[in-house]
This record gives C-alpha cells, sequence and structure tokens, in this order.
C-alpha cells in the first residue's frame, strides 16, 4: 500500500507531492490514518519563502510539512494496547497525539523539557518511515510517542488544532504564570489567538485585548471572549496601539502581552504596553535572523520577556479536558473556516496567506 506526504524542496516554491509505501509498525509504534492537518502560521512562513536556505537549510530530499492534526489508529504495533495514560485503544479509535517528536536523548528531555529538545530537527522527506509530517495520508508515531484516545463527545470539528495551536499558547499563557483577575494583550487574531483569548478567560483573565488587521478575526475575537479589540489599519502606528492599550487597561498596563503574529518589531511595541513586573511572551516569531531593537532599561522594573515553543505532550489531556468543559460556551468550531483536499495544499496556502492580503481563512485544514 502507498500513500501521499506533502514535500517542500525549495522555499518559496509550491509544495510537492509524493508517495511512499505504508509502513508496518514497529513493535510500540502506532500508524495513524490523518483525518486533518491545519495549516499554521509556522507552515506558513516555510511557503511564503520567509524561512531561508541560510537560516534553516533544507535535506536534498526535502523535507516533510505539517504538525497539527488529528487521525484515527490505523495500525496498532506489537504491545500497544492502551493510550500513553492507560486507556484502551483499539484501530478506528481518534487519536490526539504530541506534536513535539523529542530525541529522549538529552539534558532537555531528560528534565521533561521536551518542547525545547536540544536535537530538535524536522522531519526529513523520503527516510523511512516516510509519514513524519501530518500532510499526509497517514502519520507515524514511534514507540513510546505520546498520544491519547479522544473523549467521544468531542467533535470532529473541534480537534485539529489542539495540538499545536491550542497547546502551545496554552503554554505560553501558563509560563506567563496569568493569574485571576489579569489584563492580556493578544497580538494577532488567528487560529493562535483566538484560542489564545479563550484560555485566557478560562484561566481567570479580567480583561482581554486583541490586535489586528482583519475585521472578520476580530469579530471572531469577541465571539471567544475578547472584550475589546483593536484593529491597526484604525490604530495604525505604534503609539496610537500602545495608548490605546494603556486606555483600556485603566492607566495600569497589561500584566501579559502576547505576540502571536511573527513581526520583530511587535516585541518593542508589546513591551511599551505591559506594566512594571508584566510578561511579553515571544511565540510568533520562528523565522530565524530578524532583529528588534528595545532599550533595555525597560525591563528594570520587573518587565519580563520569554519565548514559549509548544508544550509538554502532559498537557494534552487537560486541553482535551478544557475543550469538553467549555466547547459549549466557545464556539471553537468556527476555528477551522477552510477545509481542502491534500491535493490541493498549495491552493489551501495561497487561501490562508494574510500577510500583504484580507483572507477570510482563519485556520484551514488539509482533509486526505
Ligand atoms: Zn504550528
Ligand atoms: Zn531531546
Amino acid at each position: 500500500m502507498k500513500g501521499r506526504i506533502v514535500v517542500v524542496k525549495e522555499y518559496g516554491k509550491p509544495f510537492d507531492i509524493e508517495e511512499y509505501d505504508v509502513p508496518e509498525p514497529e513493535r510500540g509504534a502506532v500508524l495513524l490514518r490523518m483525518t486533518q492537518a491545519g495549516v499554521c502560521g509556522s507552515d506558513l512562513h516555510t511557503w511564503r519563502g520567509d524561512q531561508t536556505q541560510e537560516f534553516m537549510p533544507l535535506p536534498p530530499t526535502g523535507r516533510a510539512m505539517g504538525h497539527e492534526g488529528t487521525g484515527v489508529v490505523e495500525v496498532l504495533g506489537d504491545g500497544v494496547t492502551t493510550d500513553t495514560l492507560g486507556t484502551p485503544i483499539k484501530e478506528g479509535d481518534r487519536v490526539m497525539y504530541s506534536a513535539v517528536f523529542p530525541c529522549h536523548r538529552c539534558h532537555l528531555c531528560l528534565r521533561g523539557d521536551t518542547n525545547w529538545c536540544a536535537n530538535r530537527e524536522y522531519p526529513t522527506a523520503g527516510v523511512w518511515p516516510y509519514f513524519t509530517g501530518t500532510y499526509a495520508d497517514f502519520l507515524y508515531l514511534p514507540p513510546r510517542h505520546a498520544f491519547f484516545r479522544v473523549p467521544d463527545e468531542l467533535p470532529d470539528e473541534i480537534l485539529g488544532p489542539v495540538n499545536c495551536a491550542l497547546g502551545t499558547v496554552t503554554t505560553g499563557l501558563q509560563r506567563a504564570g496569568l493569574g485571576e483577575g489579569e489584563y492580556v494583550v493578544i497580538q494577532g487574531a488567528g487560529g493562535l489567538g483566538l484560542n489564545a483569548v479563550a484560555m485566557a478567560k478560562d484561566m481567570g483573565a479580567h480583561r482581554v485585548i486583541v490586535l489586528d488587521r482583519l475585521e472578520n478575526r476580530l469579530q471572531l475575537a469577541e465571539e471567544f471572549g475578547a472584550d475589546y479589540t483593536i484593529n491597526i489599519e484604525e490604530f495604525n502606528t505604534p503609539e496610537t496601539r500602545i495608548r490605546r492599550v494603556w486606555e483600556l487597561t485603566n492607566g495600569r498596563g497589561a500584566d501579559v502581552v502576547m505576540e502571536l503574529v511573527g513581526r520583530a518589531e511587535l516585541m518593542a511595541e508589546g513591551i511599551d504596553m505591559l506594566s512594571n513586573g508584566g510578561t511579553f511572551v515571544e511565540i510568533g516569531d520562528i523565522v530565524r535572523g530578524r532583529e528588534v531593537s528595545i532599550d533595555p532599561s525597560k525591563l528594570l522594573s520587573g518587565k519580563s520577556i520569554l519565548g514559549s515553543r509548544m508544550y509538554r505532550a502532559s498537557l494534552l489531556p487537560t486541553l482535551l479536558d478544557y475543550l469538553v468543559r467549555n466547547q459549549h460556551k466557545v464556539p471553537f468550531h468556527k476555528i477551522v473556516s477552510h477545509k481542502y483536499p491534500l491535493a490541493e495544499v498549495n491552493e489551501a496556502f495561497a487561501k490562508s496567506e494574510w500577510s500583504q492580503s484580507q483572507t477570510e481563512v482563519t485556520r484551514a485544514m488539509l482533509v486526505p
């Protein structure tokens, strides 16, 4: 049996679709059949050509694309009878897998910080077991890789963004120490931003303020619980945006500002939105080689800058519980606005592009 997988061979060029033999899972491994895979902002950077060969060289065979998504168990390797929490699992069950594939052989993995693994590598295309990206018919989970059976009460429509967007922003808010009654600013109302709004409210934020350029996204942010939105076409300078945030926080500034756009200059802007003691969380700037200048004296009043990437696998069951608890309060099903067949992967990316254009897409899913 063969399956398809999407590969990037050259930055800024259309993706290729390649076919490989579907592997038999080794003992302890699991083969998933992908049911949906998200077009994440980080994938858009690759497609757009923001990544360069200088800072992130591509292997000659290319890289397997996609990390966010869900699937169902196609084949369980010998010895696998439960998920990572001991819940019985069988073929056909829906699964949330960890989108972090750590080495388990470094000091960071040893202490549990698998999302900061020192040997992290993007999956090379064309190497067994071939199905190492989620824009594919199948995904191979190596032995002991964390995965969890999805609770029956959760609909498929809300599962797609859980293991990148939701996990990443939740970890960022937790690491910032977001507490009851605090003020939060979210820069960017895409798939990550919408999840960040709802999670910040669930964690007790008193006021959540969201900035974006696209009015449809800002309206959705309000449906997800944003108390105020700022359209940056209207507030079109950093100074006016900073002043607006100070007004909306009753003159005290934000406790947490989270960057989910991927523009380096937003760090300088976000630091000026913070209250003394506040934390700026950098998540969106995944492209290497970009720079921003900041005035370090502004940090002396207790302001922090922290970077955050992905999550520990132990967070995923908590997120599934969060969705069960909130699925009738928050319109999670509206995050995924468009679905495309895998064969139309390049069109899905063109439609999702927001950097120079308007788009109706908040999150696109590829459906094999
Ligand atoms: Zn992602
Ligand atoms: Zn590691």
